[in-house]
């Protein structure tokens, strides 16, 4: 699953969860540990991320049905 999210120190895309996956609780960078933000908001990132590339793959018909007649 591809989220979109880097590290913003280190770049790295893999989190800590915490063992208590609350809305409040830090997520942590895997790579470095540095405190991220919080489990709530970094759901609600991975879930608008989804939706937009949910959104990519209606427009490529058209896109395509463009090219055809074109060609
Ligand atoms: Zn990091």
């Amino acid at each position: 699953m591809r989220s979109g999210f880097g590290c913003e120190s280190c770049g790295s895309p893999g989190v800590r969860l915490p063992a208590d996956l609350t809305d409040e609780a830090m997520i942590q960078c895997d790579r470095c540990g540095c405190t991220l933000m919080a489990w709530g908001a970094f759901k609600r990132r991975v879930e608008a991320q989804e939706a937009a590339d949910a959104r990519k793959p209606a427009e490529r018909p058209a896109g395509a049905a463009v090219l055809r007649v074109a060609g």
